[in-house]
């Protein structure tokens, strides 16, 4: 199937994506890498009016320390997270979960900030925000706004940015040590049927719920998990649980 028709604006600012955005309300939507929004379109699951490519905006495609912060910029590749050095240093939970995001063609082209604003429930990379405490950059006409992002992600591909906003980085703490990430999927590559991304205590597990599910290591895990053609919701359980024991095992007594 091909996308209904649509018009095609290629923005060269972050005011003029917002602008757009308020101009053409929910017609309107932000194109980054593509891997996410155009599969929907060709399935006849989104058919936006407008397409707003943000692609040439310059300034947003880097990965830079600001302080005790990593700086990653919305436009910045999966594949190139992947390689960095700065990453793999200062934050080695998000290297590794990146090996497990997609293949490598779609690494190519998907960008931290499509996969973030996406908002994909069994995505790697929101669980492992929520993990690490990183904080969202969101621009609009009224400024930046910092949004935490255990606040960001609010349903089923649902996010706390404001029809006008779009998101321009992620800020995350420098971490190094005492981290765990694992998936259980049917093939590399795959979507998690469950996983689980940590830091210390904290336990941010994915595709067992409608966003990322935050628990402290020695609490209940209490997970209401969607029943789907992967797995019922009572294996999902079964599988959160033993991710937890991996983690804990793992962790030692560094939590
Ligand atoms: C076969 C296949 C397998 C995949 N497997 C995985 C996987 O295992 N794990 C995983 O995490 N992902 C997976 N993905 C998705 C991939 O990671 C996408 O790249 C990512 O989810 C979206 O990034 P994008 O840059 O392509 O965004 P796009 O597809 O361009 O956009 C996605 C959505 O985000 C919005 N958006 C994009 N950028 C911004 C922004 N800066 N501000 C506000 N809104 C924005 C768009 O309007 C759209 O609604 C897979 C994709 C495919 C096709």
């Amino acid at each position: 199937m091909k996308a209904p028709a649509f018009d095609y604006v290629r923005a060269t600012t972050v005011a003029e994506v917002c602008a757009l955005l308020a101009e053409h309300g929910p017609d309107a939507r932000i194109l980054a890498g593509g891997q996410s929004l155009l599969p929907a379109m060709n399935l006849r699951l989104a058919s936006p009016s407008v397409l707003i490519d943000i692609g040439r905006i310059s300034g947003l495609d880097a990965i830079e320390m600001r302080g005790d912060r990593l700086r990653i910029g919305a436009l910045v590749r999966h594949q190139t997270v992947l390689r960095d050095g700065l990453v793999a240093r200062h934050v080695p939970l998000l290297t590794e979960a990146l090996r497990h995001v997609a293949h490598p063609a779609i690494r190519a082209r998907g960008t931290i900030g499509g996969n973030l604003a996406h908002a994909d429930p069994a995505s790697e990379l929101p669980a492992c925000m929520v993990a690490l405490q990183a904080v969202m950059l969101a621009d609009s006409p009224r400024g930046t706004r910092r949004i935490a992002a255990e606040y960001f992600f609010t349903g089923l591909f649902q996010t706390a940015l404001a029809p006008d906003e779009m998101l321009t980085a992620v800020d995350i703490p420098l971490t190094g040590g005492s981290w765990f990430f694992e998936e259980i999927a049917r093939r590399s590559g795959d979507y998690a049927i469950v996983g689980l991304a940590a830091l210390g205590s904290r336990l941010a597990f994915f595709s067992v719920g409608d966003r990322p599910v935050l628990r402290q290591a020695g609490e209940a895990l209490a997970l209401d998990p969607p029943d789907d053609l992967q797995a019922t919701a009572a294996m999902r359980v079964h599988l959160a649980g033993v991710l937890r024991d991996r983690a804990l095992l793992a962790l030692g007594g560094r939590i």
